[in-house]
């Protein structure tokens, strides 16, 4: 039996995803931003949280450094076990492909290749198979079985984002992050991404984090994590639309 160091957090209830005293600032001198001013939080597993705040107050900077796509000034990003801010551009890179599912505003499909293509790029290029079990599953689920050999100009924007939510999750990541997954959507087209986003949660105990400006979105989680001038000014636990939209509110007009 695996036993753990005394004082350490056992792995099972050790958070899927963790900032402590995370700072980042851009610029120096009179220019310097403090994006993030001391974060402490951690993301458990088989949760889905929405990070929320006013414009400019951190949300993607603690999203890409939490994601690997940026480095902290200082403090640390865990994923897992792993502090992220320890490691080089070569080992994030693999960290990014390997252990994190990625759903952007923008779909970010290659364009020259089919959905399926697409769908099992990161595998491919981590030379990994596929698992076709899970494969199969999630384009069932995702409602996309007609259009694999389809490219995305021959798809439509909810249609899209399905296959960049299969792509994320075929490798079966440690934490799927999401930033404005809905954002170019209609609205219907985007409550079945958040309903999808919502039962990989719950089917596959998928561990998800997006970033939203829109309470209703926040509403498809478990938990809203709510962010102010860089610093958590919030945490909110199954919150409905009306007590997030309050909650921001309350941000907005304390400011
Ligand atoms: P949010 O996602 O909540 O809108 P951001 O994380 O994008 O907030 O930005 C937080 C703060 O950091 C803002 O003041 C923003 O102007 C600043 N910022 C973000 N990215 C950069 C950058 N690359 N260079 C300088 N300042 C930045």
């Amino acid at each position: 039996m695996r036993t753990e160091q005394a004082g350490s957090t056992p792995v099972a209830s050790r958070p899927a995803v963790a900032a402590v005293d995370l700072v980042k600032v851009y610029g120096s001198g009179d220019t310097a931003v403090r994006a993030l001013d001391g974060v402490t939080v951690g993301f458990a597993r088989a949760e889905f949280t929405a990070i929320m705040g006013p414009s400019g107050s951190g949300k993607s900077t603690l999203m890409h450094c939490l994601a690997a796509l940026d480095t902290a000034t200082s403090g640390r990003a865990l994923l897992g076990g792993t502090d992220l801010t320890r490691l080089g551009d070569r080992v994030l890179t693999k960290v990014r492909r390997e252990r994190i599912g990625f759903v952007f505003q923008s779909f970010n499909l290659l364009p020259q290749l089919t959905a399926a293509q697409n769908i099992t790029l990161p595998l491919d290029l981590s030379g990994r198979r596929p698992d076709r079990e899970l494969f199969g599953h999630l384009v069932g689920v995702l409602g996309i079985g007609d259009r694999l050999k389809h490219r995305p100009s021959e798809l439509s924007g909810g249609q899209q984002q399905r296959v960049a939510l299969a792509r994320a999750l075929v490798c079966r990541p440690e934490v799927v992050f999401a930033d404005e997954p809905t954002g170019n959507l209609d609205s219907r087209s985007g409550a079945e991404v958040l309903a999808l986003l919502r039962q990989s949660v719950r089917d596959l105990g998928q561990t998800v984090v997006m970033v939203t400006h829109d309470p209703n979105a926040a509403g498809y989680a478990d938990r809203v994590v709510l962010l102010a001038d860089g610093r958590i000014a919030g945490d909110l636990d199954q919150p409905g639309p009306d007590r997030v939209a309050a909650a921001l509110q309350q941000l907005a007009a304390a400011r």
